[in-house]
């Protein structure tokens, strides 16, 4: 007798661990990569025009959330092939991240050129180590409370991304500290998957979302076109007001699969295997190229 497959145990209610299959997922769904990075990142090469074209041809919407920057955010949302959802990636002066979505593109730039960007820094103590550009650490010289304080005076909606990351960004232990209970109360979501992480770590953003009772969000943290899209929010709502709302009433989908060679992950070898200046270039150069002829496939 023919035994019958095991079912790969990758659906955990509405947080599916699959690649994304865009065709199927839009005959019900409107789905939207909600973490994205263009070249207006410090860490990222990837031309905001060639991710618009990538979506529209895919059919999925964006979220481009620079780090501590928001102008191709706020260009992305002039458009009107690509959904667009206003965001971007603040880090903290504790070097923890936050992901911020507003329901308008007027309120982003407000609260950008108001509370962001005139905080902009290196952080300190990494200017000496600093190997090449894209392992600098941009944050914003404010503390999370004050930075989720100051986005509070808009309609937006907040998520903590990839909180199970390396142990200086892992925000899960930043929040479980007694004294930022009340913090952490006022976060709507919580990123369930993010493409540039592993399995288990997603997992355990998984559970602690539900454990928590926080919204879900997820994106592939995208910082090369072909990662972008690895990662989506599934809703049935088509505006951009829509699509928050029914992340902040729980009646969304997270699906996506995590990339075996990620950004996170190259820039790790990169740091360990290349300490001279001359690897790195070789590396970015190399980088460079493999991007380029992606390009040319892609839009053949
Ligand atoms: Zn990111």
């Amino acid at each position: 007798m023919k035994r019958p497959k095991l079912k790969r145990k990758t659906n955990y209610g509405n947080v599916i661990f699959e690649k994304p299959d865009y065709d199927e997922l839009r005959k019900e769904y409107t789905i939207l990569d909600m973490h994205t990075h263009s070249e207006r990142s410090h860490d990222c090469q990837t031309h905001l025009k060639d991710m618009l074209k990538k979506a529209a041809k895919f059919g999925f919407g964006l979220a481009v959330t620079d780090h501590v920057r928001a102008e191709n955010s706020i260009r992305a949302c002039k458009q009107k092939k690509v959904l667009v959802v206003p965001g971007i990636e603040v880090n903290s002066i504790e070097n923890k991240e936050l992901l911020i979505y507003f329901y308008s593109a007027k309120d982003l730039q407000e609260f950008y050129e108001k509370y962001i960007k005139p905080y902009v820094t290196i952080k300190k103590e990494d200017k000496r180590k600093i190997i090449t550009k894209r392992l600098q650490i941009v944050i914003v010289k404010k503390k999370m409370q004050q930075i989720l304080e100051e986005s509070e005076k808009y309609s937006c909606l907040q998520s903590i991304p990839h909180p199970y990351t390396l142990p200086t960004r892992r925000s899960h232990i930043f929040y479980s500290r007694k004294k930022r209970r009340e913090l952490f109360k006022d976060i709507e979501g919580i990123e369930v998957i993010n493409a540039s992480m592993t399995r288990h770590i997603n997992k355990q953003a998984m559970r602690w979302a539900k454990k928590s009772g926080k919204s879900i969000t997820g994106g592939s943290d995208g910082h090369t076109l072909a990662e972008i899209g690895s990662a989506v929010v599934a809703t049935h709502a088509t505006t951009v007001e829509g699509v928050l709302e029914s992340i902040r009433k729980r009646k969304n989908l997270v699906i996506g699969h995590e990339l075996k060679y990620s950004q996170s992950l190259r820039d790790y070898i990169a740091s360990q295997r290349y300490k001279k200046k001359e690897g790195i270039q070789k590396i970015l150069h190399l980088e460079k190229e493999v991007h380029e002829k992606l390009l040319k496939e892609f839009f053949k």
